[in-house]
């Protein structure tokens, strides 16, 4: 029997996720996950959270109940998928300072977006430097063998295959490098029509009530130049039209064709009217387990613990192996 390739996963737990998430992130992992292809992992990596929300570690545990709900609302499946939190697993620190005394400050100096996000939101830690190898140290204490990333996190992940190389080098191999396995999201929108975000206050959650999810489509932006029924709109950078796409059933091209040409019968109020119903409808299901899964803190503690058992099984054998081949046993 072939063994199946390992597959590490994970998010920071910003609380409840949203539309750009589900679609550049967790549809896909889902899919992965019913492929059958792979031993799947999927981290919760609350550590992370703390480079800037050191200030605000009372958020944490909801945000983290909030997202395993949304998880396995979304599709994950506990049973399948090892859903746990980073700090359940205390490898990810062991593996993280052996790694940080062969990785030479430059290299993480030189990350990309290091210097940005260090000025924009005026991070100076220790750890804030050293999170790439704390990301390094929660893929490969599983020896994963795939990362499903974006196109925007290739570098990060391109050090931390510099970094098993290093290890490699120093001590003979124990890991394998990670790859990428690159899938194309569109970058979605906000309600404002910035990228979504949860730092921009854009976003429309995956478990946003009806009157919450009315209220913030109400209030989406569509095309600043159509302010008449008949101006011709744009579309394809509409954010109305391109979730409709993604979620309305009822959606056609001539949908955008009628836009497009400034027909009086496609008015932004009523394209936003359908975008509310086909939210509403899409993420029924969705809302319903998601409720049930937060009204029952023991269910998802005992999701937590299991895939937290799993992974530290996965996390010791490497440690195993880690500590026999830097002779420290
Ligand atoms: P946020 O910006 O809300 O804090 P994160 O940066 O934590 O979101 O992103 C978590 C995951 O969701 C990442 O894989 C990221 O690529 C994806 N993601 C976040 N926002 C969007 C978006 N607007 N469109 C597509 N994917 C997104």
């Amino acid at each position: 029997m072939t063994q199946k390739k390992v597959l590490l996963s994970g998010m920071q737990p910003s609380g409840a996720l949203h539309l750009g998430n589900y679609e550049g992130a967790l549809r896909n992992w889902v899919e992965l996950q019913n492929s059958g292809k792979y031993e799947m992992f999927n981290c919760i990596v609350d550590w992370h959270a703390l480079t800037s929300g050191f200030d605000e570690t009372e958020k944490l545990v909801p945000r983290i109940y909030e997202m395993a709900a949304d998880y396995v609302a979304a599709g994950l499946d506990p049973g399948t998928t090892a859903i746990f939190v980073q700090s359940h697993v205390k490898e990810h620190a062991e593996l993280h300072l052996l790694l940080s005394m062969i990785i030479p400050v430059p290299w993480l100096e030189r990350v990309p977006s290091y210097k940005d996000k260090a000025e924009q939101l005026g991070l100076d830690s220790y750890g804030f430097l050293g999170y790439p190898i704390l990301q390094t140290a929660d893929i490969i204490i599983y020896r994963a063998n795939v990362v499903p990333v974006g196109k925007d996190q290739l570098a990060h992940l391109e050090l931390a295959r510099e970094i098993v190389r290093r290890f490699t080098f120093l001590y003979g191999e124990v890991f394998p490098e990670p790859e990428a396995l690159v899938t194309q999201f569109p970058i979605l929108p906000g309600t404002d029509g910035q990228k979504m975000s949860k730092s921009y206050g854009n976003f429309i959650a995956l478990g946003d009530e009806p009157d919450v999810i009315k209220r913030k489509v109400m209030s989406m932006f569509t095309d600043e130049t159509k302010i008449h029924k008949t101006d011709p709109g744009h579309p394809d950078d509409c954010p109305v039209n391109i979730y409709r796409t993604i979620y309305d059933s009822e959606w056609t091209r001539e949908i955008s064709d009628l836009c497009a040409a400034g027909d009086e019968s496609m008015g932004c109020v009523k394209c936003k009217k359908n975008l509310i119903r086909a939210l509403i409808d899409y993420f029924a299901d969705f809302r319903a387990k998601r409720s049930e899964l937060l009204a029952d803190k023991a269910l998802l503690d005992s999701y937590l613990a299991d895939g937290a058992d799993r992974a530290r099984q996965r996390a010791a054998e490497t440690m195993v192996l880690v500590r026999e081949a830097m002779k420290m046993f």
